[in-house]
C-alpha cells in the first residue's frame, strides 16, 4: 500500500503521524511511505531520518493526498485538508467528530472511509490510541505542577518532595483512571504525598494494590473534596465520563478555600474541566489565577512534548496501521472488531453510532 504523512498544519502542532521507526516497520512489510519534507524536523525526525528508514521525501501535501492510498495524521484534518481526501482514500487520525459537524460533513462529502483513533477499542476493554496521550498528559500535569508551585512561577514556593526535615507536599488527583495512575506514579516518584480519590471501588482496590499502600486511596465524596482540596498543594483533575462533559467536581467555594499559591491542573479540560474555575489556556499561556490559586489548564499538553508524544502514538498506532496496509480496510475490519469500532465515516455515511446520533445523520 502507498502509505502518505503529511506535515501536521494545525497552530502550533509539532507531532507528525509515523517516527522513521514505525516507517522502517511498514517499509519492512512491503509497504511504500511518502513523507512530507520537514514533517518532523521540529521535533528532530529529519528528512533524512525518513530516507533512512526507506520513506520518500515529498515537498507538498496536495501531491501526499492526491497518491497516497492511506494517510496517517495525529489531528483532525482541517478544512483544506478534508477536501484533498478522496473517495475510497484511507484516513487514520484523531477526528473528535461529535462536536465539529463541519468537519464531519466534509469527511461524508470527501467519500473517503475515516477510522479515528479515538474510538477504536481494546479486548479488554479502554481505548488504546487515547491512552498513551493520557499517559503523557497524567505524567506531564506533575511536571507542570511542580514547576508552577515555584515561587517565581507565582505558587506557595514548594518542593514536592520536601526534604529531610520538611514535609512533602500534598498531591491530590481527582480520577484514578489512565491519567490519574500516571500523575501518582510521578507524584510518588517525586516524594509527594500522594492523595486519590475515585468513584469507581473496584479502581481503588487495583490502584491500592498497586501502589502497595504508598498512595492514599480514597472514594469520592463532596465530603472529601471539600477537606483535601483545602490541605492541597497541587490538585490533579482527571476524571472522564465516557461521552460526557466532565462533572465541575471542585466548585468555586472549593477553590476559594485552597491555600493562596496552591496549584491547580485541569487534565480534563479537553471535556470542559472538573474544575468550576477552569477556562482552556494554551502552552504559549498556561496558568491564570482565581482566588489566589494558579490554574493550568492546557487543553492539548501532550503537544508540549511532541518527540515523546509522536513515539508513544506511533507505538500505539503502527500494528493497526500495519493491519489496514497489509489486508486493506474491508478485510483489516472484518478480522478486527476494535478497529471497526473506529471506523467514523466511510463512502459518504458516518458510521459511528453517537456521531451520528450527536449530529443527527442516519446510521
Ligand atoms: P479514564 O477513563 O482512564 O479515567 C477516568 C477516571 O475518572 C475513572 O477511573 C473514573 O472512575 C473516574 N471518575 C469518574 N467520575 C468520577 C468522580 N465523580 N470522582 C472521581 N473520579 C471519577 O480517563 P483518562 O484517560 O485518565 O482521561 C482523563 C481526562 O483527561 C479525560 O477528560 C481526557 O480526555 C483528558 N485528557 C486530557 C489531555 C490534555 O491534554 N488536557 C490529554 C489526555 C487526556
Amino acid at each position: 500500500m502507498l502509505i502518505g504523512v503529511p506535515k501536521e498544519i494545525k497552530n502550533h502542532e509539532y507531532r507528525i503521524g509515523l517516527t522513521p521507526a514505525g516507517v522502517r516497520e511498514l517499509v519492512a512489510a512491503g509497504h511504500q511511505v511518502i513523507v512530507q519534507a520537514d514533517g518532523g524536523t521540529a521535533i528532530g525526525f529529519t528528512d533524512e531520518l525518513y530516507q533512512a528508514a526507506g520513506a520518500t521525501i515529498i515537498a507538498s501535501a496536495d501531491e501526499i493526498f492526491a497518491t497516497a492510498e492511506m494517510i496517517i495524521k495525529v489531528k483532525e484534518p482541517q478544512p483544506e485538508e478534508c477536501k484533498k481526501l478522496r473517495p475510497g482514500q484511507l484516513l487514520f487520525t484523531y477526528l473528535h467528530l461529535a462536536p465539529d459537524p463541519t468537519q464531519t460533513q466534509l469527511l461524508v462529502d470527501s467519500g473517503a472511509s475515516c477510522i479515528a483513533y479515538e474510538t477504536v477499542t481494546a479486548p479488554g476493554g479502554g481505548l488504546p490510541l487515547l491512552a498513551p496521550m493520557s499517559e503523557v498528559a497524567g505524567r506531564m500535569s506533575i511536571q507542570a505542577g511542580a514547576h508552577h508551585l515555584e515561587k517565581a512561577q507565582g505558587g506557595l514556593g514548594v518542593l514536592l518532595g520536601g526534604v529531610p526535615g520538611v514535609a512533602p507536599a500534598d498531591v491530590l488527583i481527582v480520577g484514578g483512571g489512565v491519567v490519574g495512575t500516571q500523575a501518582a506514579r510521578m507524584a510518588v516518584g517525586m516524594g509527594a504525598n500522594v492523595t486519590i480519590l475515585d468513584r469507581s471501588l473496584p479502581r481503588l482496590r487495583q490502584l491500592d494494590t498497586e501502589f502497595n499502600g504508598r498512595v492514599n486511596c480514597v472514594y469520592s465524596t463532596v465530603d472529601a473534596l471539600e477537606t483535601l482540596t483545602a490541605q492541597a498543594d497541587l490538585v490533579v483533575g482527571a476524571v472522564l465520563i465516557p461521552g460526557a462533559a466532565a462533572p465541575k467536581l471542585i466548585t468555586r467555594e472549593m477553590v476559594a478555600n485552597m491555600k493562596p499559591g496552591a496549584v491547580m491542573v485541569d487534565v480534563a479540560i479537553d471535556q470542559g474541566g472538573c474544575f468550576e474555575t477552569s477556562k482552556p489556556t494554551s502552552h504559549q499561556e498556561p496558568t491564570y489565577v482565581v482566588d489566589g490559586v494558579v490554574h493550568y489548564c492546557v487543553t492539548n499538553m501532550p503537544g508540549g512534548v511532541a518527540r515523546t508524544s509522536t513515539m508513544a502514538l506511533t507505538n500505539a498506532t503502527l500494528p493497526f496501521a500495519l493491519q489496514l496496509a497489509n489486508k486493506g480496510l474491508g478485510a483489516a475490519v472484518a478480522a478486527d472488531p476494535h478497529l471497526m469500532a473506529g471506523l467514523n465515516v466511510h463512502d459518504g455515511k458516518v458510521t459511528y453510532q453517537a456521531v451520528a446520533d450527536s449530529l443527527g445523520y442516519d446510521y
